[in-house]
């Protein structure tokens, strides 16, 4: 019995610390946000556990926190990449990823309501997302029940959408798609500023005709609005002191109702010279008055933050701000007066706000999952290999990093013999793990074409015509031993390296008759191992007998657009090779991550 084959449906999902938003591509190919069962567009990150088990999450969540604080869970997305969230809840440990899928599951709920079925999402990460942070993104994910398309840089996402919107205004009207296609006229340099409730990110990219490339990008995922209501906080709470003598800060009560009214004081300030914060606290109340040059002086040192963050990536960009033409603003906290002063103030020029801070990075995602299911979709009606995008310097032997002219002058730290406890099989520290690719095949080939979906011809050319191209916001190396025990990290891949990349660099062993090599990875710029991340470890067994201190092992990173990262170490002589042997201490195993979607799956989610 025949089927009719059914188109798979992705939408876009901007899972931010404080607000999230989804996006979907209508008919015509055009993003549209899509509302929550509340009605808003934006939805608060925030769940609250109910004793009788039922979690809700969203606006009524935030409300409970003044009553219920411990209960309620708040900026998890800080808390990616960490084994478990610092706090137990209802006497529960719980990993940030299980949090982060019931507000999918929310965001999945109330996206079924309004469009249908779904299958799957691309979600969006700050770009100085850590490997770690983004393999617990894709948990979440998949513990609420998505399929993870893709996971996109945030910047990325707020890029795409506005030069999508822009080359599909031209396609809309007279020009011809295909001339815009080849369109070098387009070529553009944007730096994107995103300032949200919890993470910064700023990124300088080249839109050229419909390419997209990343040329450097840094930030601080522990830097955000929230920073600027604790600013608030803090000074309101020391008023109070001051006044009644006693503090309003040690009770959870008072703290998160003034939390909220540090926001909301915030907030009326982004359009007000002045504005109130009350506060109530053991019966007493006490109201203060902040004008905005106060606020402004309060936070300068958290601007500066970010304006530090903005001169370090148009250094590494190798770009001077005349040159830049175009700053785009993303992010909630985009709206305050001083930012758009100061960004101005540097970069000299009018910061264009065009985009909705809220719903910009949601639509990037939609048009990169459109994009996405697209290309997996000719790629798997193609017979043909399909070439990567992208330089690779695997592809340039010229270009090799190797060492080969001359003696190793340091080695890796390879210590033998190897714990066998240590030789644990997981997967690499890159994307979710793929299905076999044989099943994703015959999985695309039980769909019907994507471009069905879209009523507008011309929209799916566009899509299909877009490339992005990213870079790598941390430097990735391998931890030598140098001398006779100084630890310290070579670099293998620096950050800001375009990607996809592959580099292979040329180490020694340590000791005569080294029986086994194990080659650990870490993430981060110092050279000091320890302060680095390690992110695992790729072990060569049974290394042939006799050879010599310094003998040649060769290892290779091989990181591709979206952030996978396959290692692979080669025994010079006896082509011994190790590939992948990666072990993230936090990441959550594929065991739990079944157990924790059969639990989310159980859970009542409103
Ligand atoms: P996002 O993560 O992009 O949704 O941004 C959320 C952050 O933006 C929160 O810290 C909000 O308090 C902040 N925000 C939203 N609206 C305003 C506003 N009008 N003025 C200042 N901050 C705002």
């Amino acid at each position: 019995m025949s089927r009719a084959k059914k188109t798979k449906r992705y939408i876009g999902i901007d899972l931010g610390t404080t607000f999230s938003a989804m996006a979907y591509l209508d008919p015509h190919g055009s993003p549209v946000t899509i509302p929550n069962a509340e009605g808003t567009l934006t939805t608060p990150s925030v769940v609250y556990f109910e004793p009788s088990g039922e979690v809700v999450v969203g606006a009524p969540a935030r409300l409970a926190a003044v009553e219920h604080p411990e209960l309620v869970v708040q900026c998890v997305k800080r808390e990616m990449g960490e084994r478990f969230y610092p706090r137990t809840i209802l006497g529960r440990k719980i990993p940030p990823p299980a949090i982060s899928a019931l507000i999918l599951k929310k965001l999945k709920q109330d996206a079924e309501a309004k469009i249908g079925p779904i299958d799957g999402a691309v979600i969006t990460v700050p770009a100085y997302f850590d490997e770690g942070r983004r393999q617990a993104t894709i948990a979440g994910g998949q513990i609420a029940g998505l399929e993870v398309l893709d996971i996109l840089n945030e910047p990325t996402a707020a890029s795409l959408a506005f030069a999508y919107r822009n080359i599909k205004r031209k396609s809309d009207g007279l020009d011809d798609v295909l001339q815009l296609i080849d369109d070098k006229r387009a070529h553009r340099i944007a730096a994107v500023y995103d300032l949200g409730g919890g993470t910064f990110d700023v990124t300088v990219l080249k839109i050229e005709g419909n390419n997209l490339t990343v040329l450097a990008t840094d930030g601080d995922v522990r830097l955000g609005g929230k920073d600027w209501d604790d600013k608030l906080l803090q000074a309101a709470a020391n008023a109070f002191k001051t006044k009644y003598k006693t503090d309003p800060r040690e009770d959870e009560h008072s703290y998160e109702a003034l939390l909220a009214a540090s926001e909301e004081c915030k907030c009326a300030l982004s359009t007000s010279d002045r504005s109130r914060l009350s506060m109530t606290h053991q019966g007493k109340h006490a109201s203060i008055e902040v004008t905005r040059a106060q606020f402004e002086e309060m936070t300068a040192s958290l601007l500066y933050r970010t304006e530090n963050r903005l001169n370090r990536v148009i250094e590494a960009a190798k770009l001077p701000w005349n040159q830049v033409d175009e700053v785009l603003t993303v992010g909630g906290s985009t709206r305050m007066p001083q930012v758009l002063d100061m960004l101005q103030r540097v970069t000299g020029q009018k910061p264009n706000t065009s985009l909705s801070p809220d719903e910009v990075v949601a639509h990037g995602a939609a048009i990169h999952a459109a994009i996405t299911q697209l290309k997996n979709y000719q790629d798997s009606v193609k017979t043909a290999p399909v070439p990567v995008s992208g330089p690779s310097l695997m592809d340039d032997d010229a270009a090799l990093p190797m060492l080969d002219a001359e003696p190793p002058l340091a080695v890796p730290t390879i210590e033998a013999p190897v714990d066998p406890a240590d030789q644990t099989v997981a997967l690499g520290t890159g994307l979710a793990p793929l299905a076999d690719e044989a099943d994703q095949l015959a999985d695309l080939a039980e769909q019907a074409n994507p471009s069905e979906q879209y009523d507008d011809n011309e929209a799916t050319d566009v899509l299909r015509a877009i490339t992005t191209s990213n870079v790598n916001a941390h430097s990735l190396g391998v931890v030598m031993t140098q001398g006779d025990k100084v630890k310290t990290n070579s670099t293998v891949i620096p950050k800001n390296t375009n990607l996809p990349t592959s580099v292979t660099r040329r180490y020694g062993t340590v000791i005569p008759n080294q029986t086994s090599v194990s080659v650990v990875i870490v993430e981060g710029d110092s050279s000091d191992p320890d302060q680095c991340i390690p992110i695992g470890k790729c072990t060569i067994e049974k290394l042939p007998w006799g050879l010599r201190k310094g003998s040649t092992i060769y290892v290779t990173l091989s990181y591709d657009n979206s952030g996978r990262l396959d290692v692979k170490a080669t025994e010079a002589t006896s082509g011994s090779t190790a590939q992948t042997t990666i072990d993230r201490t936090n990441a959550m195993n594929a065991s739990e991550i079944d157990q924790a979607q059969q639990a989310v799956e159980k859970m009542e989610v409103r």
